[in-house]
């Protein structure tokens, strides 16, 4: 028997993993109900893969990869840990899709989330109930794309998407999940109706509002520091057919966001999706996010691009209809537009199936040798005259609009967030999003840091309330303003739940016990 709580966490881990490779050593007492250490893989391939992200800015090595099979062997890899004098950490990753380093663990392990597609998973299950109606169990490691394609089958889907549907449920439920969608469903979070998550001390807890609700809050948002999420019960809807998908040109930034707020108040039968961005001639109308228009448009946006120093806005409003609704739908977009302020002419559209339209940002794999220092924020709206005049005037105009990726400008309603939740958001009814997805060869990347350090410089010292969404942050005292008055409630969830501290270190809030 391996004395393992007198040994330090990441020499136990050897062991477990020298004992699997020498198949037929003992393996010890310590490890709860089924052998878990042939789940505990450490050759160079895979640890070199769990450390790296997206975002190509931070390495971080952990001494082990995990590929759990069922819900149990979490639990397991997690008691384990507990178990030790020094626990190791565990970091759950979904797709690695932050740009962070936030589902790393340096000398942990890192749980492969996506392992358990091929093992016992929950997989993704419609059902209905008369209390909740249609929603679907979805399994923390599945991506929304194959929760879409699966929930069609059954002419439904959920209300509330991210751009990009490659993201694990789990990954976007622990920040917020947030698209054109939220101003009028919320944020993915806000349409959860159930979860299981294995806590930091390898409990399996079922939560919701009415049954610990304390730990449903806290997980949902909570930047998986309380839970590993292992189902996730999702509201869904009928399914749209078709979607009308207009792109509106302006050449004012105040009536651009004037219309925003028109559209996001129109509430049920408004729009379904609004978002915005910027046009600049190194964030051009096509991207990665989205190729929408031809080349007729693209040069004709061009032109006008030159005649308005470089800058535009655009507005990107999409409503869905079906069969009963085709005949009216042209007249409903034209009346919802009808008074905006785009440039006379600068309207275009496009008619498609839902599913194209909810399916429509495609990474190619360049982007994967790229590194994407991105700054996503909040802006309250009070503050977006001077945001816009600082940050998109000023500081992006001295740095010759270096930006290249999409630059995002939307407003949310507050009120479609749950406060008890621990994603934070400027106190004011409406906030913006503004998200700036650079695109970088990896060694520029000091450029585009620059650019975001001058922005949060800006906003730090004009006292704008602004919040960071995906927020990386060095300092304890950087995280306890992010938190501002959640932070006493965040850390006393942290001790409940994770006293050990093992969850989800890459976020760097809290260092092991
Ligand atoms: P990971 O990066 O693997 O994990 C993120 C964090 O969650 C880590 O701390 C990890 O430990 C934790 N975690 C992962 N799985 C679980 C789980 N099951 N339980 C508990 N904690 C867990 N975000 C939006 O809101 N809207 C968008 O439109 C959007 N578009 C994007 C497009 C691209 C191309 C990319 C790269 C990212 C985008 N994001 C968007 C950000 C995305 O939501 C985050 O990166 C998120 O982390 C999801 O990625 P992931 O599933 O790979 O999670």
């Amino acid at each position: 028997v391996i004395p393992s709580l007198i040994l330090p966490s990441c020499l136990i881990l050897f062991i477990l993993i020298f004992l699997v490779s020498c198949a037929t050593a003992a393996l010890p007492d310590e490890i709860p109900q089924r052998d878990i250490a042939e789940l505990l893989i450490s050759d160079p391939e895979s640890t070199s893969k769990a450390s790296g992200d997206y975002g190509n800015l931070v390495r971080v090595t952990p001494s082990a990869v995990f590929r759990p099979s069922t819900v149990d062997d979490i639990i397991s890899l997690v008691k384990l840990s507990n178990n030790l004098s020094n626990p190791f950490s565990v970091a759950a990753r979904g797709r690695g899709h932050s740009v962070r380093g936030q589902a790393m663990a340096a000398d942990g392990v890192v749980v492969e989330m996506v392992s358990l597609q091929a093992g016992d998973g929950v997989g993704i299950r419609v059902s209905w109930n008369p209390a909740l109606g249609f929603f679907a169990d979805v399994g923390g490691e599945q991506i929304w794309s194959d929760v879409l394609k699966t929930t069609l089958e059954h002419g439904l889907a959920p209300v509330s998407w991210t751009d990009y549907l490659y993201l694990s449920v789990g990954g976007t439920l622990s920040n917020g999940g947030i698209s054109g969608q939220s101003f009028l469903h919320g944020p993915q979070i806000s349409n959860v109706h159930e979860l299981d998550v294995v806590t930091g001390t390898g409990d399996f807890i079922t939560c919701s509002k009415e049954m610990n609700s304390e730990l449903f809050f806290a997980v949902l948002g909570g930047l998986g520091q309380f839970g590993i999420i292992t189902r996730a019960r999702i509201l869904l809807q009928k399914a749209p057919s078709r979607a009308k998908w207009v792109r509106l040109i302006y050449n004012d930034f105040s009536k651009f966001t004037r219309d925003q707020e028109h559209l996001i108040s129109l509430d049920n039968n408004g729009p379904n999706y609004v978002e915005g961005s910027l046009i600049t001639d190194n964030s051009p109308p096509n991207n990665w996010r989205s190729s929408f228009y031809s080349s007729l448009h693209q040069s004709k946006i061009s032109s006008l691009l030159k005649s308005n120093q470089g800058l535009l806005f655009s507005i990107e409003v999409v409503k869905y209809y079906d069969d009963l609704t085709a005949n009216t739908i042209d007249e409903e977009v034209e009346d919802m537009v009808q008074d905006f302020g785009f440039v006379p002419g600068f309207i275009f559209k496009k008619d498609v199936p839902v599913i194209d339209f909810l399916n429509r940002v495609a990474i190619g794999d360049d982007h994967k040798s790229e590194a994407h220092p991105w700054l996503n924020l909040f802006v309250p709206k009070s503050a977006i005259l001077d945001f816009n005049d600082a940050v998109f005037v000023h500081i992006m105009r001295r740095h010759n609009h270096t930006t290249s990726g999409p630059i995002l400008f939307y407003p949310f309603n507050r009120i479609k967030w749950d406060d008890r939740m621990f994603a934070v958001i400027p106190d004011e009814e409406i906030f913006y999003t503004m998200g700036l997805l650079h695109s970088s060869m990896p060694d520029e990347v000091e450029i585009y840091e620059k650019l975001n350090n001058e922005i949060l410089e800006f906003c730090e010292k004009s006292g704008m309330k602004i919040k960071q969404y995906l927020p990386h942050y060095k300092s304890k005292e950087d995280w306890v303003n992010h938190f501002g008055p959640k932070w006493d409630s965040f850390q006393e969830m942290k001790t409940k739940y994770d006293p050990r501290m093992i969850l989800s270190p890459g976020q760097r809030i809290f260092k092991a016990i």
